[in-house]
């Protein structure tokens, strides 16, 4: 595939460490104003209760979708990048422990990606409301992820996930 066109992406945000609104805003402007990056569209804000280590505070999660000419690697640094100045701490933490900002790579156009840095289409999509309900907002309901779409992977959910999750 040619990399130098636009590609639609869709990337996870998360935060519950700090000003968690104030994060996903920040996370939001830099991709927004990134020069490879266009026609970027944000989802709701959630409150969710997190998942993995339960002794953790509540998260703030939301979606974006955009296009972009940036390669699926070059994407991730750019999204680790963002993460680093957002006071995200990497070494010896807790596996899904608290965190500042995490911002995920969740589908590259409808490409499939299994490399030593990235999974795509992320390999949860499909277990976590608090992922499946931005990239429905985002028009996304139709999308593939294995073999489910991401409106049968909302079907499939326990009734308890959605009392763990609501809209800001
Ligand atoms: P999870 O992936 O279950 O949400 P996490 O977001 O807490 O966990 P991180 O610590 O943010 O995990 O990332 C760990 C590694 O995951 C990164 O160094 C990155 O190389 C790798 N990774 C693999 N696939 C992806 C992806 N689709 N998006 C972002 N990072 C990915
Ligand atoms: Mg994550
Ligand atoms: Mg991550």
């Amino acid at each position: 595939m040619n990399k130098q066109t636009n590609q639609h992406c869709f990337v996870a945000l998360g935060s519950n460490l700090g000003d968690s609104r104030a994060y996903l805003d920040k996370a939001v402007r830099a991709l927004r104003e990134h020069p490879q990056i266009e026609k970027l569209q944000v989802s709701p804000y959630y409150q969710s209760k997190p998942h993995g280590p339960q002794d953790q505070p509540d998260y703030m999660n939301a979606a974006v979708s955009f296009d972009t000419s940036l390669a699926p690697e070059a994407l991730l640094d750019e999204l680790q990048k963002i993460e680093n100045d957002n006071q995200r701490v990497r070494a010896g933490v807790i596996r899904w422990g608290a965190r500042t900002l995490d911002l995920d790579l969740l589908f590259y156009a409808d490409e499939v990606i299994q490399s030593k840095r990235l999974s795509v289409p992320h390999p949860r999509i499909c277990e976590r409301i608090f992922v499946l309900l931005p990239l429905r907002d985002l028009g996304a309901a139709l999308k593939k992820v294995n073999h489910n779409t991401i409106e049968e992977c909302i079907a499939a959910l326990p009734p308890s996930a959605f009392r763990e999750i609501k809209p800001l």
